[in-house]
């Protein structure tokens, strides 16, 4: 199991993960409908290009939406093309950015350089 924590204050960001496969993503249909997210919840996945930890929407307790208006913006949700719109709930450092919009995918990219991964006993 793994957890995420904010690499600048150590706070915990998520709860236990386990590594799993995305979803595929679905094909954008008409109306303002938010898709199904990409992780199930309790999962992680790696998007070694991008930088990103993906998770399920609803796994970071340990973020606040972004102080900054300007980074939230969205139709239906969140569109997350401003820049990251999630802070560490401790120290407001940026860690992820949510997309959950009716045209955009449904899920949260942590930022592999501003979180740690840990790993729980028993490894
Ligand atoms: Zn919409
Ligand atoms: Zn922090």
């Amino acid at each position: 199991m793994t957890l995420f924590t904010c690499a600048n204050c150590w706070q915990l960001l998520t709860g236990n993960l386990k590594k799993a496969r995305p979803s595929r993503d679905t094909d954008k249909k008409s109306g303002h409908r938010i898709a199904p997210p990409r992780m199930a919840r309790g999962t992680y996945a790696i998007s070694h290009d991008a930088g990103f930890f993906i998770l399920h929407p609803d796994d970071v307790p340990g973020t606040a939406p972004h102080p900054d208006h300007g980074r939230r913006n969205g139709c239906c949700g969140l569109d997350g093309q401003d820049g990251p719109n999630l802070v560490c709930a401790a120290c407001d450092a940026d860690v992820a950015t949510k997309q959950s919009d009716c045209w955009t995918q449904n899920l949260v990219a942590l930022d592999a350089a501003a979180v740690d991964r840990g790993a729980e006993s028993p490894a």
